[in-house]
């Protein structure tokens, strides 16, 4: 049942059919086209006899009458002269010749005919009639109807079938037999080729199968040719290996998510708990409920970055795009970070600031380069510097935060961006870091058509860049 639907069955089926009509044109072509010139062939050689013998030196008749024609095999001669009305026929070979006696007729009027007929053996006859006029009066017992005349009549040659019919019946077997086999060779061929050919389909539906029974995405379709099925498999690869790293980053970040979440609600509750085990001053209630609300403040901060990613990720952002003044607002937040700056004791500067607009969505890019700017007053100790540039290269803008903070080991700077990854755990809770902040900027830069890139040193300092296009 399975086979029979199939698209192997049903290619070598529609393959059968096609090849199997141009088998049977070929071949009646050929047989109607050999036939035809077989009888046409037939029908010059008794042309030629008729018109050799009409016109042979030697006496016609006495050699019909003596049989001389006899020993030619398959053919048979006859005159027929009419007298006094009647056909007085002489055949030969003392066979009884079913000849038609209409083309007799014809050809005694003076009409040359050609028949078909079967003989009383059921042999078949292939018959020529031509007009024949006796060269010597008184050889043939005829009078002729006008006395002064030679006795006319109509000579017939006929030649049996049977060769022709031997050749054609040979020809009909050897045809139906070769187009059988033929047949025969060509479906198990074509289902040996369409099973090579849809062998890749089948791999491809039994890993399928076994990734949606396993639900292990790790597994692979196997590519073995560069044709449009290698390329499906291929694709259907890259899909499987997009979901899987988007499977395990989802498992990773409801992980890191409930983690951060629970750390912060651990504390509120030991808090909470050793401030209520006995009385306690007011100085001490007053510390405990410092405690909870940083915490609190810490795990609201975190689940407002979490909602801001989740938007993202489902493309719900409310963006609205405008052409701002990069210049202007990078300005505007370091003015803001200025005072943080300052508690720090930090030495904040300005580098080249060019002239820049962008298109980008205000409060987006804002977040940006706040969420760098408080980065790196989090992670410069007091008495380092932080400093701001704006520059253009080409057609993008490229604004630079160089801190000389505590910088990022080599080999964590490709993680930096991604969502909840710190380098130093404890250090970035303490001052309030969620592992988000990066992850963030990173979104934001890239749904401006734009990227973020970090070069750092551990020990010496950090430059954060962000590139936007140019309006
Ligand atoms: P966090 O909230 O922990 O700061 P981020 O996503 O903003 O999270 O940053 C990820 C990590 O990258 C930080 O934990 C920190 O280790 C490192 N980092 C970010 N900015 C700087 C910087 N200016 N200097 C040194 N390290 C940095």
């Amino acid at each position: 049942m399975n086979f029979i639907h199939s698209i192997k069955f049903r290619f070598t089926l529609w393959y059968l059919v096609v090849l199997g009509i141009l088998l049977v044109l070929l071949s009646t072509g050929v047989y109607f086209g050999l036939s035809h010139g077989l009888h046409n062939s037939l029908d010059d050689s008794l042309k030629l006899r008729a018109l050799q013998l009409s016109n042979s030196k030697v006496g016609l008749l006495e050699s019909i009458s003596e049989g001389g024609f006899q020993e030619k095999l398959g053919e048979v001669v006859s005159l027929y002269f009419v007298s006094e009305d009647e056909l007085i026929p002489i055949p030969a070979r003392g066979v009884d010749v079913p000849t038609v006696d209409q083309m007799v007729m014809e050809a005694i009027e003076g009409n040359k005919s050609f028949a078909t007929m079967n003989t009383s053996e059921g042999e078949e006859l292939r018959l020529y009639a031509i007009p024949f006029t006796a060269k010597k009066p008184g050889l043939i017992p005829v009078r002729p109807r006008i006395s002064s005349q030679l006795p006319s009549g109509a000579l017939v040659v006929g030649r049996s079938t049977e060769d022709i019919d031997d050749a054609l019946h040979g020809l009909r077997q050897i045809l139906i037999i070769s187009n059988l086999v033929t047949l025969a060779v060509a479906g198990a061929g074509g289902i040996f080729l369409a099973r090579r050919a849809l062998k890749p389909v089948d791999d491809i539906a039994q890993t399928t199968l076994e990734i949606e029974k396993s639900g292990d995405l790790s597994q692979r379709i196997p590519v073995n040719t560069k044709d449009e099925l290698g390329r499906l498999a291929t694709a259907l690869n890259q899909m499987i290996e997009r979901l899987e790293k988007a499977f395990k980053r989802q498992q990773q970040f409801t992980g890191d998510a409930s983690h951060e979440l629970r750390t912060p609600l651990a504390i509120i509750e030991a808090e909470s708990t050793l401030a209520l085990e006995k009385d306690r001053s007011a100085e001490e209630y007053r510390q405990s409920l410092e405690t909870v609300t940083q915490e609190a403040e810490n795990m609201s901060n975190i689940i407002d970055q979490l909602l801001a990613l989740a938007r993202a990720d489902a493309g719900k952002e409310q963006l609205t795009f405008e052409e701002i003044q990069l210049d202007e607002l990078l300005r505007d937040v370091a003015s803001d970070a200025d005072v943080l700056c300052r508690e720090k004791g930090l030495k904040f500067e300005f580098g080249s600031i060019e002239d820049v607009t962008v298109r980008g969505d205000n409060s987006g890019l804002r977040q940006l380069f706040l969420n760098l700017l408080n980065n790196s007053i989090r992670y410069t100790p007091s008495g380092g510097s932080i400093t701001i540039s704006l520059a253009k290269e080409g057609n993008q803008a490229i604004a630079s935060l160089t801190d000389t903070g505590i910088g990022i080991p080599e080999d964590e700077i490709p993680n930096v961006f991604e969502r909840f990854y710190r380098v130093d755990k404890a250090r970035s809770r303490a001052d309030g870091g969620s592992g988000l902040g990066l992850a963030i900027c990173k979104h934001i830069a890239e749904v401006h058509g734009g990227s973020v890139e970090v070069e750092s040193r551990q020990g010496e300092g950090s430059t954060f860049s962000v590139r936007l296009p140019i309006a």
